[in-house]
């Protein structure tokens, strides 16, 4: 059964269980997964970090009702 390297697609000769062609193939590989968790974890705490801006800026001190209405008028 012919196998293909995880990253540069090319055919694999070896162990049964090898994945990639070379050491540089099995770092690309790690690196762009890597990359792309690291997108992920920035986007969602870019999120949090203005729903954090916008509850302290309606917030200030305490325990308030603020209308989904308020939330969408002021922070569109
Ligand atoms: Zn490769």
């Amino acid at each position: 059964m012919e196998k293909h390297c995880l990253d540069c697609g090319q055919n694999i000769i070896g162990r049964a269980d090898k994945k990639f062609c070379d050491d540089q193939c099995r770092s690309n590989y790690n690196n762009r997964l890597r990359a792309e968790d690291q997108t992920t974890i920035k986007k969602i705490n870019h999120i949090l970090l203005k729903n954090r801006k916008i509850l302290n800026e309606l917030n200030p001190e305490g325990k308030v009702k603020v209308t989904k209405s308020k939330l969408e008028k002021d922070f569109q």
